[in-house]
């Protein structure tokens, strides 16, 4: 981040529209960052790309500011197909085009799963320019005719390696089977494993690499301690020691698995500790009331499954807790990268076993981090 602060990149030098350029500067970017600075002209110029950057350093606003840039406000058909693994992210995505497309004239649309299927075609049947969905609903939608791919010009995978990983592989297949052949596929993640990149030279066209090495890839202004608890079973209590400390700002509290999760909320709700939950078995309806809840700083501490390992952007979120250390190391860079955005400190800590200390060590290893042992004037760290 320091390197992004010394050079002064302008949005001015990006040749943008107009108007488009306005809703930049009125939603707040004042400058770009380094991976918006590189991607934007490369997304314009209609080349294929691999981008890469660390969390939180606003890899959103490259393939959105992108994407606005190359649409055609008065062709009214859907030109620009962004793909994301969440409903929550969905609706980050596209509220944030929204907001970067406040002055210009342009449809957006979010199709994701577990919402009305008969609204969903209705919405569908005006050719929104941008669509920005789950895999399994769009290509649903697609197979069903009422989403037509044929004017597609942009493709956007973000959290690209989650979306080309085995749970969503044969739709994204399906998906990119129907869209032209000079369509142009971007590719966005902190995290692309070398089989991702070796998969996706089988349907892109000679794409251009934005990468940034795995050593920078830590995360600059997020302190990791972990606190060894010995068993298992005591974590609960530790967690409830740690209360006070995590009170004093937003707290995503991670936890492998649903049904352990559960029963954590059910035990702290018990004693009275004001927590949310949320994972992927709630309803739409109840998923996208959780998350208001938890963006307006309504609710403050919330427990999740990896659902929310990955993209949300909650500013205030200044802690990240792994109840449980994560089943892959991927996972782990994306979930304590939910804390300290574009730039702001963050803290993670991480309640581990004995058994857990090893892994840890690898984990420390593979990002070349330190994890440091929980100290008494925890506080210090979290007062910002
Ligand atoms: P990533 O996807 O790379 O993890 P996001 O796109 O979610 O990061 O952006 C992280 C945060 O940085 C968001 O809160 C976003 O509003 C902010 N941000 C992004 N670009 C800029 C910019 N050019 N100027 C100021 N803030 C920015
Ligand atoms: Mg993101």
């Amino acid at each position: 981040m320091d390197e992004e602060n010394k050079t002064k990149l302008s949005f001015d030098d990006l040749n943008l529209k107009e108007n488009l350029l306005r809703g930049i500067y009125s939603y707040g970017f004042e400058n770009p960052s380094k991976i918006q600075h590189e991607a934007v002209p490369k997304i314009a110029s209609g080349k294929d790309i691999i981008a890469q950057a660390q969390s939180g350093t606003g890899k959103t606003g490259a393939f959105t500011i992108g994407a606005l840039q190359n649409l055609k406000e008065d062709e009214k058909n859907t030109q620009t197909l962004i793909l994301s693994p969440t409903h929550e992210l969905v609706h980050q995505i596209s509220e944030v085009i929204r907001e970067l497309s406040n002055y210009m004239d342009v449809s957006i649309m979010e199709v994701v799963g577990g919402t009305n299927v008969y609204e969903c075609r209705k919405e569908l049947e005006k050719n929104p320019q941008i669509i920005i969905g789950t895999p399994g609903r769009v290509l649903d939608m697609i197979l069903k005719k009422c989403l037509f791919t044929d004017k597609i010009k942009t493709l956007i995978f973000d959290e690209a390696d989650e979306i080309l990983s085995y749970g969503f592989k044969d739709s994204i297949y399906q998906i990119v089977q129907t869209i032209p052949e000079t369509t142009q596929i971007c590719l966005f993640s902190a995290t692309i494993p070398d089989e991702i990149l070796d998969l996706s030279t089988k349907f892109m066209n000679n794409p251009q690499r934005i990468l940034i090495k795995k050593e920078e890839l830590t995360l600059e202004g997020i302190t990791q301690f972990y606190i060894n608890i010995k068993i298992n079973d005591w974590k609960f209590d530790v967690l409830k020691d740690l209360y006070d400390t995590i009170n004093v700002s937003q707290c995503i509290i991670y936890i492998n698995s649903k049904n352990k999760l559960m029963e954590i909320y059910t035990k702290l709700t018990n004693e009275n500790f004001p927590v949310s939950y949320i994972h992927g078995e709630l309803s739409s309806v109840e998923r996208k009331e959780v998350m208001e809840n938890f963006r307006s700083g309504h609710s403050r501490l919330l427990l999740s499954t990896d659902l929310l390992s990955r993209g949300i952007d909650v500013q205030q979120l200044s802690l990240v807790i792994n109840f449980d250390l994560p089943k892959s190391k991927e996972t782990y860079i994306h979930r304590i990268g939910r804390s300290g955005r574009y730039g702001r400190k963050g803290v993670s800590i991480n309640l581990v076993t004995d058994r857990d200390m090893r892994y840890m060590e690898e984990i420390e290893s593979f990002y070349d981090t330190k994890i440091s042992e929980m100290p008494q004037n925890i506080q210090d760290y979290l007062s910002v």
